[in-house]
């Protein structure tokens, strides 16, 4: 069985360093914003080319606390892609505001900066991209967009570390870069985990606050703030592995040049822009029997996943609050399917799943 990823078989690599990391912390008697925080931020801050890195307790809360540092009037308007993960968008809604959401393009699922301009309305404030899949959005298009009408842009980065457009990282296109560690990320914590960057002093000097309690200084508030801390123990894993996350990055990149050699021609697959260079969080390609596709592969040894199974305006939570018709979220959620692409895989077995496929039985031979 080729299995979609094993958490325990990446970590399970870093063993020495990781329990050397922990011991360190345990014996070191300090829990909370400590040594490790603060070195994960620096060295976490000049990974991601950015001024500032202020570590929170995970990726939703790098997005509600940026949305709501922005300090917006409350129901503003922001734009967001139809087909972002949903956290994106509940992140809007704490905050305070009202989620639009704009179709992305089929071939990249990326919001589509040609779609912003009838978005638009007096009440739009920001705009808050997602590099889905761990491809880059079309920054330089968004960002132009943005400043003509004086929009905030906050980035997503929850999928895209080190991932770039025009060879600018993203997460420094906007004011904010939000950064998820869940263990299944590029970068990935042993628990949960979430950082922001940013060049801006004032912004940075307000997410310190509000992270912890509205506090910088003991029992001293100067914000309604809330306790998003990263803790010690995983700020200690994280700088471990931060130091392979290029390695992970580039042997995904080759497992992904391995797709694209042999995969059948007619099958959906990622679309490749000289402007980006993609870190490939997710492999997924589109077919029309998506359902029986992935059970085809299962019966035949190779495990893969749906991201995501259910558009957001479909969701039961957000009845009555996303409202309007998203045909091409639609057509997504329900064609996608994401090949395995992970750290532990090795090339022979990529090139396997690219055999399955290119042997398909007739039935299943259809392009999306
Ligand atoms: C994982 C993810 C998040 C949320 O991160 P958590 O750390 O789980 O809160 C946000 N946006 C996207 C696109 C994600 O993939």
């Amino acid at each position: 069985m080729i299995e979609y990823e094993s958490l325990a078989q990446a970590n399970r690599a870093l063993m020495e360093e990781l329990e050397a990391a922990a011991s360190r912390v345990i014996r070191s008697g300090w829990y909370i914003l400590g040594n490790e925080v603060s070195s994960f931020e620096a060295e976490f801050a000049a990974f991601a080319e950015s001024k500032h890195c202020i570590s929170v307790a995970n990726g939703l809360d790098a997005l509600i606390l940026s949305i709501e540092a922005l300090d917006l009037p409350t129901g503003s308007e922001i734009m967001v892609a139809s087909n972002t993960y949903i956290a994106t968008i509940l992140a809007i809604l704490r905050a305070g505001h009202k989620p639009v959401l704009v179709e992305p393009e089929r071939e990249t699922f990326n919001i589509d900066p040609e779609r912003l301009p009838a978005a638009l309305t007096r009440s739009t404030q920001a705009i808050c991209v997602t590099h889905l899949f761990g491809k880059a959005c079309r920054m330089t298009e968004i960002a132009a967009f943005a400043s003509e009408h004086g929009l905030r842009v906050i980035e997503d980065c929850a999928q895209s570390h080190g991932a770039r457009y025009d060879g600018k990282l993203t997460g420094t296109f906007g004011i904010a870069g939000c950064f998820s560690f869940y263990p299944t990320k590029n970068l990935g914590a042993l628990g949960d985990a979430g950082a922001i960057v940013t060049d801006d002093d004032e912004f940075a000097d307000r997410l310190r606050h509000m992270r912890n309690y509205g506090s910088k200084k003991k029992y001293e508030n100067v914000y309604i703030g809330v306790n998003s801390r990263l803790d010690e123990m995983q700020a200690a894993f994280l700088r471990v592995k931060l130091r392979s996350l290029g390695q992970v990055t580039e042997h995904k990149r080759a497992l992904a040049d391995i797709y694209f050699a042999n995969l059948p021609k007619w099958l959906a697959q990622p679309l490749r822009r000289p402007a980006e260079y993609d870190v490939f969080h997710i492999f997924g390609i589109r077919h029309p029997a998506r359902d029986e596709l992935r059970q085809w592969l299962l019966d035949n040894g190779v495990k893969t996943e749906i991201h995501y199974p259910i558009a957001p305006h479909r969701q039961k939570a957000m009845q009555g609050i996303l409202s309007g018709d998203y045909p091409i979220a639609d057509e997504l959620h329900a064609t996608e399917l994401s090949l395995p692409i992970s750290a532990g895989h090795s090339g022979d077995e990529i090139e396997r799943v690219c055999s399955l496929l290119a042997a398909l039985p007739e039935k299943l031979k259809l392009a999306a």
